[in-house]
């Protein structure tokens, strides 16, 4: 019992890290998260049930198309790992309240995939970060705190550049939420580490190149929510 428990969230977990891999890809390129269903990205043959199972279908197709052979990134398989063992130690931390796990689960994977995002060319698809905000809202309602209200104003401006293919000030938007949800305590906490994170980078690189941001704030994120009592 325990062990189909087990197996039954860490596919939660992943499946859900394979549906946001698939999101931020697709609205990178505008094309519709929903149509066509998941397919081979080189042969565009519909991938059947069973390699869409995460992690094990890449392990049992030895990270390559069942069809035309064509590589699989890895990244996918470590994307949808990292997710099943998230949702593995949100389960263990908050289990005593399903809804604030699956909120803190939510907040982890999110900021994860947003940082690959950024740091591909520092921006990020609006439309993605305006569906990673809008389920964050949703599932911190009555956690509000005092920043709440800017919460919906965050919101309400993500939306109107919905149109807008990607979003260079992500990080604000992505702090914004953040600090509704978490507190100006923990936030304080997570900017501090954001900065120490960045300051190397930045040093290196220099004024002119812009630095990923979210990938420091999510180190940040990650910190608070693995070692602080939330
Ligand atoms: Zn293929």
């Amino acid at each position: 019992m325990i062990l189909m428990t087990v197996v039954l969230i860490f596919l939660f977990g992943s499946s859900i890290a394979s549906f946001l891999t698939l999101a931020a890809e697709r609205m990178s390129a505008g094309r519709s998260i929903i149509r066509p269903a998941s397919c081979c990205n080189h042969c565009k043959r519909p991938l059947s049930w069973q390699q869409k199972v995460p992690c094990f279908s890449y392990l049992l197709s030895r990270g390559a198309c069942r069809f035309c052979r064509v590589e699989i990134p890895a990244r996918y398989f470590w994307l949808e790992l990292f997710g099943g063992f998230w949702a593995l130690f949100c389960l263990l931390h908050w289990g005593a309240d399903l809804w604030e796990a699956l909120l803190f689960f939510w907040l982890g994977i999110g900021a994860l995939l947003l940082s690959l995002e950024d740091l591909k060319d520092c921006t990020v698809p609006a439309a993605f970060l305006a569906l990673i905000l809008f389920i964050t809202m949703i599932l911190s309602l009555g956690r509000f705190f005092i920043l709440g209200p800017l919460l919906f104003l965050n919101l309400f401006f993500i939306f109107a550049v919905w149109q807008s293919r990607s979003l260079g000030e992500a990080d604000f938007y992505l702090l914004l939420t953040w600090s509704a949800v978490l507190g100006a305590r923990e936030l304080a906490k997570i900017l501090l580490i954001a900065c120490l994170c960045g300051i190397i980078p930045a040093l290196r690189q220099g004024k002119e190149t812009p630095l990923p941001f979210i990938p420091c704030l999510s180190a940040g994120l990650f910190y608070s929510l693995v070692f602080s009592s939330i």
